[in-house]
């Protein structure tokens, strides 16, 4: 066993940079996997053109005829660039893709065979999908799922395969996927945002949602991974004793990025801009051996298409370089964890990003508009935005004095705090000439057009207003972003809704003016939504007294933080606004509590057995040998054998203690896991393994990491912190 650790080591530390060549300019493979805009001019019919991107503009439905036009002639770009199958992609509720590959090629007779892509099987198709996890829906409706093109975003080439990016959902309607519902809230917020956008602009008729995820990862070599049995099965390190030197000196953060990883780095960019996934930024982050990536943020449907797609060819492009890619939050304890800063905006038509502030005070009360609105949702749902980032993984996170806590508070940053306080006098009914000159100059007016130097400071807070966007720091990095970006342009589309309603009343019942009825709104919604806000370090001690102190919640765990995903709110919003049913919504909550169950169940197995047949072995190895020598020094010193063998007798008793405590905190935990098994239902089990069976995971640990430090080097079969994260 041990003799594996060094083999690993010896054939690490002679890997070489793996050659990437770069002939093509960035700028010209751009795009040229992807039937974007440019392929589909180039290749269909005026009439398939125009039928394609009305669907993808407004929505319209596609007829068969021109189904069956841009299959053929997506076949036919297709198979210029060397494609032999085709495949629905979607995104299953188990966080990642699926694809199930077809062949065009279709026989007709006669020992002739054709190559063929039809409309109906651009459009619908069937996946034999059953084992993907439905929480009871297609038991209790239909047993069939079916994917459905989603032109709005396009298909692109993966391999020798045409991938179309589809929904899933069962024969009834209800969404099997993530995606479903993420392109029904975007309808919601285009709605409710678009009619509150023509308050100001009569012009605009469509407003769109944009994220911009910056993915941190971390790069591990691949041997060494492979020698970490809970790497593999986990996606991060059980145990294992801290290095002596981690982040402290902070020398990796921006630092030059080491050879390997920017091979890595660039045959991922290089990928990545074929299917046209707009990757722009790459740098080292905290951590050593981590790493982040960010591209240009795009409409969000398309931005969570790319980043599930991102995170796919991650693991295929490290792989070729002989690495490992983890996308866990949390790989390593005592460093620094991994997130997914999720930017968004909301921008219109007529091209104006309606969180950006403008040189008019016009503009400028439509930014406070949906800025104020923003904060306003959040207050409203902080529950459920916290749910929207709930997993088993991100709980190691949030909260653990690197990442934003659990407790949802949004960061606006000095500037527009003193603007907020000045809204907050605003007189109640009319308006004097006077008051409206002097907030027109002094207080919208002079809103500054560029706040982005004194909006970006504190990197602590969960929700942050980064100059002419949020960005919510709290996602975690293995997210699909979907989930994350369906509740907030929920509650944003709710809010903005709700906001039309008031202002409307106000206009006709009160005679109100359109921009004092708007400051009447916004001026309560500032006094109802102040104790959400907050510009202190978000990491400390303090703030979770002051946040309960607030009334706001800290829901630390993911079975207590998903009770928002059910509470009636949450199901009226999303019957409201058609986002998601009951049925839908309660499915996927007993999904996600499964998926809780499942990976502290396999994370409890795995534990169990590194600890007991890895680490206790090892122990009782070294502590035989030590035995030996004790025996010898007796039998050689006789009387003074006490005296000079102290130290080894001392490291026997200890091995022993350690080993004993691992033993029975194994057995216990598993008895624990035996009594969560037989509970019957999703919650109560997934709470019982959070509380029951998680806590015996630090007590483990701990006892196995003091081994590690006893026994011989030499002897210790795991790949060890230092090996892992200073290997370059
Ligand atoms: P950070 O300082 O957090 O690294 P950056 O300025 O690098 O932030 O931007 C991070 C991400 O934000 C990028 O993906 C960028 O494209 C995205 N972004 C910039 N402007 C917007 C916007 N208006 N809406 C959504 N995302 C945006
Ligand atoms: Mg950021």
């Amino acid at each position: 066993m041990t003799t594996f650790r060094f083999e690993v080591l010896k054939e690490t530390l002679n890997r070489k940079p793996v050659e990437v060549s770069e002939t093509v300019k960035r700028s010209e493979m751009f795009g040229c996997n992807v039937f974007s805009e440019k392929a589909m001019r180039q290749y269909l019919t005026k009439e398939a053109y125009n039928g394609v991107l009305s669907a993808i503009k407004v929505g319209a439905k596609i007829d068969r005829k021109i189904a069956d036009q841009v299959a053929s002639l997506m076949k036919e770009w297709a198979m210029s660039k060397g494609v032999t199958h085709y495949t629905h992609w979607f995104q299953p509720l188990t966080g990642g893709t699926a694809e199930k590959h077809d062949s065009f090629f279709e026989p007709i007779g006669e020992g002739m065979a054709i190559e063929k892509f039809g409309g109906s099987e651009l459009v619908q198709q069937e996946p034999d999908a059953s084992s993907f996890p439905n929480g009871g829906i297609r038991n209790t409706f239909e047993a069939r799922g079916y994917t459905a093109w989603d032109p709005t975003s396009p298909a692109f080439i993966l391999g020798t395969t045409l991938c179309i990016p589809t929904i899933f959902v069962s024969y009834t309607g209800e969404a099997l996927d993530n995606k479903t519902p993420l392109l029904r809230a975007l309808q919601a917020v285009d709605k409710h945002a678009t009619a509150v956008a023509k308050y100001f602009d009569k012009n605009v008729t469509k407003v769109n949602a944009s994220l911009g995820w910056e993915q941190e990862y971390f790069l591990i070599d691949k041997a060494l991974a492979s020698a970490r049995p809970d790497i593999v099965m986990t996606g991060r390190t059980l145990l294992g004793h801290a290095p002596a030197k981690g982040q402290q000196l902070d020398d990796h953060y921006f630092g030059s990025i080491p050879g390997r990883a920017l091979n890595f780095m660039r045959e991922l960019e290089q990928e990545c801009m074929k299917l046209g996934i707009p990757v722009k930024t790459r740098h080292n982050e905290v951590a050593p051996n981590q790493f982040e990536l960010a591209p240009i943020y795009e409409e969000a449907n398309l931005a969570v298409d790319h980043n599930s797609l991102l995170m796919d060819l991650m693991g295929k492009v490290a792989s070729k370089h002989n690495f490992k890619v983890l996308l866990h939050e949390k790989p390593f304890a005592g460093i620094n964890g991994s997130g997914k800063h999720n930017n968004w905006s909301l921008s219109t038509d007529t091209g104006v990003n309606l969180l950006s502030p403008g040189r008019t005070p016009m503009r400028n009360l439509q930014f406070l508009t949906f800025f104020i609105n923003t904060i306003k949702a959040l207050k409203e749902y902080e529950e459920l935005m916290r749910a929207g980032i709930a997993s088993a993984s991100n709980d190691h996170r949030l909260g653990a004095n690197e990442a934003p806590p659990a407790i949802l508070s949004i960061f606006i940053g000095a500037q527009l705090t003193e603007v907020l306080k000045e809204l907050e006098e605003v007189t109640n009914g009319k308006l004097s000439p006077e008051e409206k000159t002097d907030l027109k100059l002094n207080v919208v007016g002079k809103i500054p057009e560029i706040l982005l130097d004194n909006t970006d400071r504190n990197r602590t807070s969960p929700f942050a207003f980064t100059g002419n966007k949020f960005e919510f720091r709290a996602v975690g990095s293995l997210a699909n972003c979907a989930i994350p970006m369906t509740v907030l342009n929920s509650v944003v589309a709710k809010q903005l809704k709700d906001f039309k309603i008031e202002v409307d009343a106000l206009i006709e019942e009160k005679d109100l003016k359109k921009d004092e009825a708007i400051f009447n709104v916004l001026r309560e919604y500032i006094k109802d939504s102040k104790h959400i806000l907050f510009e202190g370090n978000g990491y400390s001690a303090e703030w979770e007294i002051e946040a309960a102190k607030r009334g706001l919640s800290n829901n630390k765990t993911t079975p207590v933080a998903l009770k928002a995903d059910v509470a009636p709110k949450t199901i009226a919003l999303y019957e409201e606004l058609e986002v998601m049913n009951k049925v839908e919504i309660e499915a996927r909550h007993e999904i996600k509590l499964e998926e809780y169950t499942m990976r502290i169940q396999i994370e409890a197995r795995v534990l169990g057995d590194i600890a007991l047949n890895h680490v206790v072995p090892t122990a009782l190895n070294y502590q035989n040998v030590l035995i030996e020598n004790v025996s010898g020094l007796k039998e050689v010193f006789e009387e003074e054998f006490r005296t000079i063998a102290k130290d080894q007798m001392d490291l026997i008793r200890k091995i022993s203690v350690h080993t004993s405590a691992i033993s029975q905190n194994v057995h216990e935990m598993i008895e624990e896991r035996k009594k969560a098994n037989i509970l019957d239902n999703a919650e109560e089990t997934a709470m019982a393994y959070c509380d029951k069976v998680k806590p015996y995971f630090d007590i483990i640990r701990y006892h196995c990491d003091k081994l590690e430090l006893m026994v011989d080097d030499e002897m210790w079969p795991l790949v060890k912190y230092r090996e892992m994260l200073f290997t370059r």
